[in-house]
């Protein structure tokens, strides 16, 4: 029986899973790191292009220096140029101005007089107001030149300033390039940077100075879009100088390096910033790649564990099978395992746990089912099978054989050679039969056969084979033995369809076969001697003793060796007022076994003892021999009793005969033989029944105070001159008289077996032949005409 088990957990499954997430966690530590160290790597790098960037940004910005200085220069040399400045020909310097800042596509172009008085402006004709830049007037006149980035009008612009001398400084000329958004684009396609340039207000600077004024920087121009741009410039008045640091913008981070552009005190800045996102970028191909390559990685290794857990699982699937099979009886398979790893030592390992368990099974089947000394199946196999087939509702017929006076043949052979005899009778039995019988030695000297799809005519066939194979003499020893069977049987379903009720069947057949020297009987229910109906023939006979029911019969014992005939054995006899007449053999053994048998017999000790008295009395002395059975030899009082009826009925002890059969004092020999001793002692005479059947050794014969011997029918039934019987019967004869006894034959039924026997010196003869048991009175008629004439 298997215990109810926890649900299943796939081996499979968990293989699986622990491989995917060791893998997983595998891949997930390495994409980490790549990426912190592609983070590290970029970031490093951005601040390097940062630095380059602002390199060239600084040297765009000196190129566009120099080419405003020439141009600036260029003017101020002009001879037409001066004229008109120191003449203050407005016309003629607007003009000049103008040619020579198209030239250069300068943005911007002034002229001031060395007090800082504007005379000529490219963004106002009217050029009226102060120079914006007095320090770059300052500078200019000190060292022939001044340049810086400068905010005006809030915008950006390079300006350069340089004097006009005439050869005396006359007014200083400024011409600018604007910074706006197409110098920035410029700028960056250069550096590949984003470009912003910031301006701080100064005046606004100084007017706020307490509330750190982020509204100081004013954006002049830029690459990034308005939203981005605009979230620079809140972080402009936190952002360091001339650091590369990040700067979120938006949720873009951007690195960033805010350089000074302006020669004086960091108003004009440049911000140069590169997306990390965007640099990152080449490397997110690489982690998306290695992505893909985890993932086919996770893919194969989850198909190979499925594989290998498959590997694994399925021999071990096998062997579970196999255990399985096992568990229910079947030991036929093997754990068809060819893996020469672990598991295959395990199948291995399985298949001869197997193959010893199913030897231990065989061996113990063997004990449990099967004879030792034949060989042949036992009892319990026998009943396995017979109800296997009641079960298929099969008919089948069941014979049921034994060998007669058996006990005897080993008493006096030795059981080794009764143990030959009975494996070469099982031998004999089996080499008859087809396959599809089963035959079974059951007892000691009984066996049995079943045999299917059979009916009673099979029956009683298959029953005369088996008997007519054993007459034919066995060879045991280097001796020759015949063995003599009693044979019965029954058929399935009619005679019973439950085992107990078969074999109980057989059974009765076979005491009747036994008992009555019948041959081969087949069950009857009319044969039945512990039918349920005789449960209330115990009450019945209780009342029959009481009523006087019974009756006894009178069978004579011929005296085979002369006249006078005056011994008789009585043998009850039942008249049931419903059931008519029932034999003894039908309520005897009933009787023994509940106890009821003392009662009768007391009976029967004292019916005798009257009848024997009345033919006294009639002047006709006859001898009475009773039958008593086992039970009797059992019961303490019996002597008391026997000697008060005696007393009663003034008969002379010596007339009364006891018979004793054999298994009387197999029990408790000891207290039989005690009692028998006391019977004997009343002088009453006593007598062996049916020698040879029984137990009987001659050890016992010798203690024995008997003085009759009655040799059972068996050996008379086919008495003939010569043969097996015709020896033990002599021998027993010879034995009787040696040991100083009558010997008496019973079940005579033919007149050769009475010459015979009278021939032999047997004293005394019973049977059919002389004269059935009959009523008193006919067998008084008997004696006083057949017998006193009869002559063996
Ligand atoms: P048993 O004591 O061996 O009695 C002899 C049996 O053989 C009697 O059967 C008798 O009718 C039968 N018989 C006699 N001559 C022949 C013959 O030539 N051929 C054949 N085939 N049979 C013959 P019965 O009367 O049916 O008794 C059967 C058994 O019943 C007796 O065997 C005995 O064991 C028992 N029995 C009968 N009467 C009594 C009794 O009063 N008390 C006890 N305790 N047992 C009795
Ligand atoms: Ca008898
Ligand atoms: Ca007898």
């Amino acid at each position: 029986m298997s215990e109810p088990r926890p649900p299943r957990r796939y081996l499979s499954r968990r293989l699986a899973l622990i491989y995917g997430s060791l893998l997983l966690l595998v891949l997930a530590a390495v994409l980490l790191l790549v990426s912190q160290v592609q983070r590290a790597i970029v970031t490093q790098q951005l601040h390097d292009d940062l630095l380059l960037g602002q390199g060239v940004f600084q040297r765009a910005l000196e190129q566009n220096q120099q080419q405003l200085t020439q141009a600036a220069k260029v003017l101020a040399a002009d001879f037409g140029f001066v004229d008109a400045v120191a003449s203050r020909d407005q016309g003629t310097i607007s003009s000049a101005l103008n040619n020579h800042g198209r030239r250069i596509s300068a943005d911007l172009s002034l002229l001031a007089s060395l007090d800082g008085q504007l005379i000529a402006d490219s963004r106002d004709d009217s050029a009226n107001g102060v120079f914006p830049f007095p320090d770059l007037l300052q500078l200019a006149r000190e060292r022939g030149a001044a340049s810086s980035i400068v905010s005006l009008d809030n915008k950006a612009y390079q300006l350069v300033v340089v004097p006009v001398k005439a050869p005396l400084p006359v007014a200083v000329v400024a011409m600018g390039f604007l910074i706006d958004a197409a110098v920035v684009n410029d700028l960056q396609k250069l550096t590949g940077m984003q470009v912003s340039i910031f301006g701080r207000d100064r005046h606004a600077k100084t007017n706020t100075e307490t509330n750190a004024s982020t509204e100081s920087w004013q954006l002049q121009a830029s690459t990034l879009t308005a939203v981005q741009a605009d979230a620079l410039k809140q972080q402009m008045a936190s952002a360091d100088m001339a650091a590369v640091q990040t700067l979120q913008l938006g949720d873009v981070p951007f690195q960033s390096l805010v350089t000074s552009i302006g020669d004086r005190d960091n108003n004009e800045v440049a911000v140069l910033q590169r997306s990390l996102d965007q640099a990152l970028a080449p490397h997110r191909e690489l982690q998306r790649y290695l992505l893909g390559l985890g993932g086919i990685a996770l893919l194969l290794a989850l198909i190979a564990t499925v594989f290998l857990a498959r590997g694994i699982v399925k021999p071990l699937q096998q062997l579970q099978t196999a255990a399985q099979r096992m568990e229910a009886g079947d030991y036929a398979v093997n754990a068809d395992v060819s893996s020469r790893d672990e598991i295959g030592d395990l199948a291995h390992a399985f298949n001869t746990m197997r193959s010893t368990i199913a030897n231990r099974e065989q061996q113990i089947l063997d004990l449990a089912y099967r004879d030792p000394l034949t060989g042949l199946p036992n009892r319990t196999y026998f009943t396995e099978q017979l109800q296997q087939a009641l079960t298929a509702n099969i008919p089948a017929v069941v014979v049921l054989l034994d060998i007669d006076r058996f006990k005897m043949i080993n008493n006096t052979l030795g059981h080794a050679l009764g143990d030959e005899l009975l494996r070469a009778a099982g031998a004999r039995l089996r080499a008859l039969l087809p396959d599809r019988a089963t035959l079974a030695r059951l007892g000691a000297d009984e066996y049995a056969v079943l045999l299917p799809e059979a009916t009673d005519r099979d029956g009683r066939a298959l029953a005369e084979q088996l008997a007519g194979a054993m007459q034919q003499p066995f060879v045991a020893g280097g001796q020759t033995v015949d063995l003599r069977a009693s044979f019965g049987y029954a058929v399935t379903p009619e005679d019973g369809n439950r085992t107990s009720a078969v074999l109980r069947a057989v059974d009765v057949a076979l005491y009747y076969s036994r008992q009555q020297r019948r041959g081969i009987v087949r069950f009857d229910p009319a044969l039945q001697p512990f039918r349920a109906e005789h449960l209330s023939l115990l009450g019945d006979l209780r009342r029959a003793v009481a009523e006087n029911e019974l009756r006894l019969y009178y069978q004579p014992k011929v005296n085979l060796q002369g006249s006078g005939h005056g011994y008789c054995e009585a043998l009850v006899r039942w008249q049931h007022p419903t059931r008519g007449f029932i034999p003894p053999i039908d309520f005897i053994p009933f009787a023994e076994q509940t106890g009821d048998i003392k009662r009768l017999t007391r009976w029967i000790v004292a019916r005798a003892l009257g009848q024997c008295r009345e033919w006294q009395q009639a002047g006709m002395p006859v001898n009475i021999a009773i039958n008593i059975s086992a039970h009797d030899l059992l019961d303490d009082s019996l002597r008391e009793f026997v000697a008060e009826s005696l007393d009663r009925s003034g008969v002379a002890p010596e007339r009364l005969g006891l018979e004793v059969t054999e298994s009387g004092f197999i029990e408790e020999p000891e207290r039989a033989m005690a009692l028998l001793g006391q019977l004997r002692a009343l002088g009453v005479k006593l007598a062996i029944d049916d020698f040879g059947t029984g137990y009987s050794s001659l050890a016992y014969l010798k203690k024995l105070p008997v003085q009759e011997l009655k040799i059972d029918q068996a050996f008379i039934r086919q008495l003939r001159a010569e043969g097996d019987d015709a020896a033990i019967v002599r021998s027993t004869i010879e034995l009787g008289h040696n040991l100083g006894l009558q010997v008496v034959a019973e079940g005579i039924e033919h007149q050769e077996q009475a010459i015979l026997l009278r021939d032999w010196g047997c004293d005394r003869g019973q049977g059919y032949h002389f004269s059935r048991p009959v009523p008193a009175d006919d067998f008084r008629q008997w004696l006083q005409h057949a017998g006193a004439t009869l002559k063996v």
